[in-house]
């Protein structure tokens, strides 16, 4: 019932967004108030602090991208929320692949705020500089976009490739030293937890709503670490157009993904560990896995 009510409210939401975009003249002095509600920090936007406690949901952020590049990594970190240690894989993005999302994006006139090249860990990808290449393209056609990779900053041949970045990448390094670190309980599954079954997954975590959406091998995805749920589990629900992400799609995706994903539960609690933890769902995924990836239809 709880459920069915926040889901009314959340449609609602949406709607009364649509509306404002609709109405709002541009330039205006409610527009501008709108737009400073929009900027403040984290701390103080009264939206996110809503958001933090659960009161609204959380809305995919469609201007901002992380693409998964490679799978490939230097290290093998315990919780990793791309199950690079729990189910290793070798995927890399081709470079098609790459064109084809900065073509859809360039003939959508779909303005990124920021694009984060990510993995595994980026630089391992074998035709790296290729696809820097390749998204400078975007990056000529909308100058005020972010163009980032995010990396661990671990072994001599990720230090090389850092080592010869252009200057119009901003580079994000964790610096990790090992492979035990503060991370999320990302395989604990709410799904199997008493206190979250009954929950509404499609309201997402905050990940969704500030580090934006996610790119692999095998389509779109609310977020990054859905796209590895997916991965693993083998839903097969990543989205092969970006013509088709929009809000309603992307919670469909949240649906079915948030059910396993950990991050979900920090919009309850922000619990975090360092040892490897694993509910039923994830220990049954794994092995399946280790038997037999799942097939997942190509982007
Ligand atoms: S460095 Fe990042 S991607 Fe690589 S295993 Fe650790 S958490 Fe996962
Ligand atoms: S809970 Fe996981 S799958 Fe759901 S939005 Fe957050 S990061 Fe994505």
């Amino acid at each position: 019932m709880t459920d069915r009510i926040f889901e009314s409210f959340t449609k609602m939401l949406e709607e009364l967004k649509i509306v404002i975009k609709r109405k709002v003249k541009r330039e205006t002095p409610l527009w501008h108030a709108l737009m400073f509600i929009k900027q403040l920090p984290f701390r103080y936007n009264p939206l996110l602090i809503l958001r933090r406690k659960n009161l609204i949901p959380w809305v995919p952020n469609k201007r901002s991208i992380e693409i998964e590049i490679t799978t490939r990594c230097s290290l093998a970190c315990f919780n990793c929320d791309r199950s690079i240690r729990q189910a290793p894989s070798d995927d890399c993005m081709s470079l098609e692949q790459i064109e084809k999302f900065v073509d859809e994006s360039i003939k959508l006139n779909w303005g990124w705020k920021h694009i984060r090249l990510t993995g595994g860990e980026p630089t391992l990808h074998p035709q790296f500089f290729e696809i820097l290449k390749i998204v400078k393209r975007y990056k000529e056609i909308n100058f005020y976009c972010n163009v980032e990779i995010s990396t661990n900053g671990y072994g001599s041949q990720v230090n090389e490739v850092l080592s010869k970045l252009p200057q119009w990448i901003c580079v994000i390094n964790s610096r990790k030293k090992s492979n035990i670190n503060n991370f999320c309980s990302y395989n604990i599954a709410p799904i199997d937890l008493k206190e979250y079954e009954n929950s509404d997954f499609t309201k997402g975590c905050w990940i969704t709503g500030i580090c934006g959406l996610g790119l692999t091998k095998y389509g779109y995805y609310p977020c990054g670490a859905g796209a590895s749920v997916d991965r693993v589990f083998g839903f097969d629900i990543g989205q092969r157009s970006l013509s088709c992400v929009n809000n309603l799609t992307l919670r469909e995706q949240l649906r079915v993904l948030c059910r396993y994903c950990g991050h979900y539960k920090e919009n309850y609690a922000d619990e975090k560990i360092t040892l490897e933890k694993m509910s039923i769902s994830w220990q049954k995924a794994y092995e399946i896995y280790k038997r037999k990836r799942p097939q997942l239809s190509v982007y």
